[in-house]
């Protein structure tokens, strides 16, 4: 059944009002803190799994409201009282039910992202997240390590074990690694080329890098070398004065010296490999959002645009969630801006921009494409 609304606009509606479970077990373990979004459920509408707050402030007052699935995952959603169409929920991934040698769950290693993407947060620490004035606010990187869902360093060794398992059981294929940033100059990159390097000594899985930019640029062609496929690195907000009031910490890393980044990265990895995310509804402008990813497109850079979502326990908890119009009013003409810079989610080798689960943006990149009579 497909939805009686279009599907871009029912995935903004539903990222941003959230939903209401009727059976909180539904689908596999949600993501409650950590790093990046969070707080989110997995669902597959009309052919396309997304990421769909569940745990958050206005999800528990959302209009919208999913019934308790059947046997095989499958349920819809209405909106008071009104079915809109089917969901479904991915199933629980069986390498969830493994333990290392020496007894740590590998879902504290690593976490199925939507249906098919591995993703881990490397060091489960930042130095960014010391103290409250220069925390991230939106982050809740700190919040999964001290309800003990997670393990503060996974070595290199672990992760290649849990990726060969996620890939032969559950079929995953890419990997997503991320890092809190460390105290030194490489910020991140030489952990995630250790890992990276490990995990294709294991199996063959595209994987993508996310840290803030190194200081020094050889270390894009180090990771590559040592397997990582694409890059990720995330503005986040793309405003100068609300990064520095938003993000004190991450902020001392400047949108121009992000933008130097890019442009030493793009070579190295390849045009559309090296993306960006940028959390809508923090303040920026969509004037300013839209300049920035005309600037990034033109680099090769794929901005990858996702609703902010309130994660319960930060400062920005109570911060309400960009309207669905807001989200429409960026994500179709960056959807057309992408599709004649020739950029596409469905090229990236890996990552977040790939997976698009945490945005309708590429919902709105297959509408582009359809329009132009393309073939997506
Ligand atoms: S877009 Fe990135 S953070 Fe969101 S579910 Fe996919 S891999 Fe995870």
């Amino acid at each position: 059944m497909k939805p009686t609304m279009p599907t871009e606009q029912l995935i903004n509606e539903l990222q941003s009002y959230g939903v209401r479970l009727v059976d909180p077990k539904a689908g596999h373990e949600s993501r409650r803190g950590g790093a990046g979004p969070s707080d989110h459920k997995a669902m597959t509408i009309d052919g396309m799994t997304v990421m769909v707050p569940v745990h958050t402030a206005p999800a528990f007052a959302s209009p919208y409201f999913v019934e308790k699935p059947d046997d095989l995952g499958r349920s819809r959603v209405s909106h008071d009282g009104v079915m809109l169409g089917e969901v479904s929920f991915p199933m629980r991934p069986r390498f969830y039910d493994f333990a290392t040698a020496d007894g740590i769950p590998y879902w504290k290693i690593a976490v199925l992202h939507s249906r098919d993407v591995l993703a881990t947060t490397v060091l489960q620490t930042c130095v960014r997240y010391q103290s409250r004035t220069k925390t991230c606010q939106f982050c809740a990187i700190g919040q999964s390590l001290a309800a003990g869902r997670t393990i503060e360093r996974k070595t290199p060794g672990q992760l290649a074990e849990v990726a060969k398992a996620a890939v032969e059981l559950d079929g995953v294929s890419h990997m997503v690694m991320t890092t809190g940033t460390p105290p030194g100059r490489d910020r991140g990159a030489a952990v995630l080329a250790e890992s990276a390097a490990a995990v294709k000594g294991a199996v063959t899985l595209p994987i993508q890098g996310q840290c803030e930019p190194p200081d020094d640029q050889a270390w894009f062609g180090r990771m590559r070398d040592a397997g990582v496929d694409a890059l990720g690195m995330h503005l986040e907000v793309v405003t100068p004065e609300l990064r520095a009031r938003i993000m004190p910490g991450k902020a001392q890393v400047s949108v121009d010296r992000y933008f130097t980044a890019f442009a030493a990265a793009v070579p190295v990895f390849g045009r559309g490999q090296v993306s960006t995310y940028i959390l809508a509804g923090l303040g920026d402008t969509k004037e300013a959002i839209l300049e920035t990813s005309e600037k990034l497109i033109s680099l090769g850079v794929y901005p990858f645009v996702v609703p902010f979502v309130p994660i319960s326990g930060t400062p920005l908890e109570s911060h309400p969630p960009p309207q669905p119009a807001f989200m429409h009013e960026i994500l179709r003409p960056l959807a057309q801006m992408l599709r004649a810079a020739g950029l596409r989610a469905t090229d990236i080798k890996a990552g977040c921009g790939k997976c698009g689960a945490c945005s309708a943006l590429s919902t709105y990149e297959r509408g582009a494409a359809r329009t132009h009579g393309a073939v997506a």
